[in-house]
């Protein structure tokens, strides 16, 4: 058997539930599913859980399950993956904590969490930090700026561990605690003794630094140290072709979004951000579809191409920018499916998620599946809503299994069994 290039496109966020403002129709109900209508007629539709029924998933986990790992089994926490999602390139080993800037009084009592959430002088008081924290016993530090009072903060140099507790009280009027290790082992200790020198320097050199003079003065609360929490210590995943079972070499992520590419990048993907593509509502989608022409010509195994502006929309709370973002989804599906071998190729289009409009957050919904396969069972469906993909013969997968059915149409999965 010979075996199929894949084409996956992934709207962020894509699944939803009826909107009032739409007439209780879904976004997806409402969008003109023209472009891509033959092909869908084609093609087997159904849905994917992408963790388990009441799972809410993140776009990392949905990611890892997209591309055959269980998260449920296999996953550090969020701490490593805030990380990455804030350009962090994480080694197994590596320990990652999320973090906030955070106002404290002079005997480190809390005053605010968040430092008034808003610190446009975030990204300086970073790049001072790493040019002059240093390693501590042994270990490197680096952070990373997220969004507004948001960071990561990674540890690597042997020996480390994530059995350690936090240094965010989780609330204000309080002391910031000392970091105690979990266990009893050795590297929790070190990890302890580190993160607490960590939180000593870091105030030690914010609470004179001038933007936070500046701050002061203006009546703003000085971002004065870095709280921690959720510790989590890297894993090593396989490759796609580290798999034993899979027949897959070359795949490239086509995505503007960093928490997308660097999972992707972690699973052996090349990852690709076109120009004009943004990782937003305004992103340029046609440069995405460019690109993936271009890499299915070179002979890639494996091309997949994320859009985030669908759950950017759905966060904001904005059926009418989610229904315009989803077609131009399609506009650009259509253009890559014109350019590929129909005979030769597997095309999914889904989502990594459902994100309602009406909740402005990922729930645990089912997302919509269009798998397109040369003999897959056609549905004969011109258009792909959460309520037509009830009734698709895919049927119901959750978490790992959608990979291995794309791998199987693409005759890329060694036979279980004699
Ligand atoms: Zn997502
Ligand atoms: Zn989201």
């Amino acid at each position: 058997m010979k075996e199929l290039s894949v084409v996956v496109v992934v709207a962020d966020g894509l699944g939803d539930r009826p909107v009032p403002s739409l007439g209780m129709k879904t976004p997806l109900e409402v969008v003109d599913f023209s472009p891509i209508a033959d092909i869908l007629s084609k093609s087997s539709i159904g849905l994917w859980d992408p963790i388990q029924p009441g799972t809410r998933p993140g776009s990392d986990t949905a990611h890892l399950a997209l591309f055959g790992i269980n998260p449920l089994s296999n996953y550090p926490g969020r701490g490593p993956f805030e990380a990455i999602g804030a350009g962090a390139t994480l080694r197994p080993g590596d320990v990652a904590f999320r973090g906030n800037f955070a106002t404290v009084s002079e005997d480190l009592v809390v005053v605010d969490r968040r430092a008034g959430r808003k610190i446009l002088e975030a990204k300086q008081l970073v790049e001072y930090l790493n040019k002059n924290i240093g390693e501590i016993d042994g270990a490197r530090v680096e952070i990373y700026h997220a969004t507004e009072h948001r960071v990561a903060v990674v540890f690597r140099g042997g020996n480390l561990s994530d059995a350690v507790s936090d240094t965010d009280p989780h609330v204000e009027g309080v002391r910031v605690p000392e970091v105690a290790p979990l266990t009893s082992s050795e590297p929790a200790a070190r990890m302890a003794r580190i993160v607490n020198v960590f939180t000593r320097r870091v105030h030690e050199l914010l609470k004179e630094h001038p933007a936070n003079v500046r701050r002061s003065e203006s009546g703003l609360p000085p971002a004065n140290i870095i709280l921690l929490r959720g510790a989590g210590m890297m894993v090593k995943y396989p490759k796609l072709q580290e798999r034993r079972e899979l027949k897959l070499e070359k795949a490239v992520a086509i995505s503007a979004t960093a928490l997308v590419k660097g999972v992707c990048a972690l699973l052996g993907f090349e990852t690709v951000t076109p120009e004009g593509a943004t990782g937003g509502v305004d992103s340029d989608l046609m440069a995405k579809a460019r690109a993936a022409v271009e890499y299915y010509r070179r002979g890639y195994d494996l091309i997949y191409v994320h859009v985030k502006g669908t759950d950017a929309a759905s966060h904001d709370g904005n059926p009418e920018a989610k229904v315009a973002v989803i077609e131009r989804v399609l506009k650009a599906v259509s253009y890559v499916v014109d350019r590929v071998d129909l005979g030769k190729t597997v095309v999914a289009f889904l989502g990594d998620h459902t994100t309602p409009v009406t909740i402005r957050d990922h729930t645990s919904d089912p997302v919509p599946v269009m798998l397109y396969a040369p003999g897959v069972m056609a549905d004969g469906f011109t258009k792909l809503s959460e309520r037509d993909a009830r009734r698709g013969s895919l049927g119901r997968l959750r978490n790992a299994e959608l990979f291995g059915v794309l791998m199987d149409y693409s005759s890329r999965v060694e036979k279980f069994g004699a």
